[in-house]
């Protein structure tokens, strides 16, 4: 009894004299630990210093630029690994980030925890003997068409220069040469992955092929991606442009559409997509962008697009490193953006209903923030057969999009709004979510809802993954508990979409 009060005593002295320490932080201590290693000295970005603040300032969306405890940004696949053991032996939270073009908050950073950004990590080489193209995950596809031009070959990236490998690939990554060769990701022979322990595999036909098919839509579920290997496309020239088209011929710019998605088979070289913007709530503008991924110029497979009285014609040829740049435009950072998306059957009562939606809706956007400056930019564009073909001849992916054009083409419709205060987001994002779910139920009436999401447009709660089927998600599922089995990019992992339980 004596011994016990001396004991407490003897603890009420030291709390006395040190107060009780708060508990260490353990992401604070993840990015103390990441600083001290010597290999990645200069390379974790603290708050407060101006790295951080400048790196922060460079994501697409403000939504989506969330302050992390520390952001690390590797150079090379033995700097990546040492973080993931590091993350892994440490049980930090993380994010990661490519491009930074992913819109949502929580999509490619974390609010606590530890930015994985794959910013320097950018480089491409081109192996002329076997026709493959190394890309580093962190680039930006205008990067990697630059140092693939002077070959006078590209790949099948996305369609703005400004957009980064990562987030595109492990998506999908609908090119300019999907209906020729299925999504950027079926044309990965290879990529080169950091698993959660930190060990370094290859996944593709012959190795890791489950790992390799199950990358191929799985988004950031297995690891972290340091490189992908990917077939070169036959040339680097396009021949691309704008259609602008008057409001007046619009039943016969959605016609066109329809007649070239249903023939798209014929000439798996060209492809459309149409752009319907609404900018004040009072008007909208409509164009087509119309593309050949061999340079030809006025294909007969746009005859009647192109048939159709327009205002603004602005197709020419040139390598992809020139054009995409053209396409993208300025992109300004920082805007509040949200991207979502649905898949419908292609049929022309769901475009015409979609166009006269949109105006109701930017209309009542407009009145509900009289002072806000918006922008709605719908992106309309197939999925058809023969991309999915592509798909399966390269091995298969994860997408299941088999089912989805089972019965003919189908439409993906992106809506992208890009709000420029929080406040004003406040209050248009829930109407254009009312649009979508306006769209979405004249499609259930007619049974033309195809229920499936494409990730690199999804909004946060889309959940895409659980839209790939059964068969899919049990190889998913797998995969995972194979390459990560303490389940780190599940639990550990902030950012991006995870696989559904
Ligand atoms: C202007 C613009 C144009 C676009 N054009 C196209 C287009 O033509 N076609 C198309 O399909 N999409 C397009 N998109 C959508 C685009 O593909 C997605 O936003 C994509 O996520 C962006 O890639 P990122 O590398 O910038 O992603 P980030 O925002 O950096 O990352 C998004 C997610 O990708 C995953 N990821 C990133 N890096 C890695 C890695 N190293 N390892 C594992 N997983 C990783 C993670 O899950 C992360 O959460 C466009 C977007 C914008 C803003």
């Amino acid at each position: 009894m004596k011994l016990a009060v001396t004991v407490v005593a003897a603890a009420a002295v030291v709390s006395a004299r040190c107060p009780p320490r708060p508990p260490v932080d353990v992401n604070v201590k993840c990015c103390a630990d990441l600083a001290a290693d010597a290999s990645l000295k200069g390379k974790v970005y603290l708050p407060g210093t101006s790295a951080y603040t400048t790196r922060l300032g460079e994501y697409y969306s403000a939504n989506a630029a969330l302050a992390p405890s520390c952001m690390v940004l590797p150079t090379t696949t033995e700097e990546v690994s040492t973080i993931a053991a590091l993350i892994h032996k440490s049980k930090c939270q993380f994010g990661m980030r490519a491009g930074g073009h992913s819109a949502f908050a929580g999509s490619n950073s974390v609010a606590a925890g530890v930015t994985v950004d794959f910013g320097y990590m950018n480089t491409t080489t081109y192996t002329a003997g076997d026709r493959t193209a190394a890309v580093q995950a962190g680039s930006t596809w205008g990067k990697a068409y630059e140092t693939l031009d002077p070959f006078g070959v590209t790949v099948a990236g996305g369609r703005a220069s400004v957009v980064g490998v990562g987030g595109f690939i492990t998506g999908g990554g609908y090119s300019f040469h999907s209906n020729r060769a299925g999504f950027g990701c079926d044309t990965v022979r290879n990529f080169e992955i950091v698993l959660a322990n930190g060990t370094v595999v290859n996944a593709n036909a012959e190795e890791n092929a489950d790992l390799w098919r199950a990358q191929k839509g799985g988004s950031g579920n297995f690891g972290f991606i340091t490189r992908v290997d990917m077939d070169v496309q036959p040339t680097n020239k396009l021949w691309a442009g704008f259609v602008g088209f008057q409001p007046e011929q619009v039943e016969e710019y959605y016609e066109a559409y329809i007649d070239f998605v249903d023939n798209m088979a014929s000439d798996l070289a060209s492809q459309t997509l149409l752009g319907v913007i609404a900018n004040e709530g009072t008007t909208v503008t409509r164009n087509a962008i119309v593309s050949n991924s061999l340079g030809i110029v006025r294909p007969p497979a746009f005859d009647r697009t192109l048939s159709v009285p327009n205002v603004t014609e602005t197709l020419f040829t040139d390598s992809i490193n020139i054009i995409v740049p053209v396409f993208t435009g300025p992109t300004p950072l920082g805007l509040f953006s949200n991207w979502m998306v649905e898949m419908y059957a292609s049929d022309i009562r769901i475009l015409t209903f979609i166009d006269a939606a949109l105006l109701r809706a930017t209309a009542k956007m407009r009145a509900a923030a009289p002072d806000s400056v918006f922008q709605v930019l719908l992106e309309l564009q197939p999925v058809t057969q023969s991309m999915v073909q592509h798909s399966t001849a390269n091995g298969g992916n994860v997408l299941g999009l088999e089912a989805v054009v089972a019965d003919g083409p189908a439409v993906m419709f992106l809506i992208a709004l890009t709000v420029d205060t929080a406040a004003n987001q406040d209050i248009i994002l829930p109407l254009t979510i009312e649009f979508r779910e306006e769209v979405n139920a004249y499609a259930n009436s007619l049974g033309l809802n195809k229920n499936w999401k494409y990730a690199p447009y999804a909004l946060g709660d889309q959940d895409p993954l659980s839209h790939y089927g059964e068969e899919n998600l049990a190889l998913i599922r797998s995969v995972s508990k194979k390459f990560d089995p303490t389940g780190d990019f599940q639990t550990l992992r902030r950012s991006g979409f995870k696989i559904p339980v």
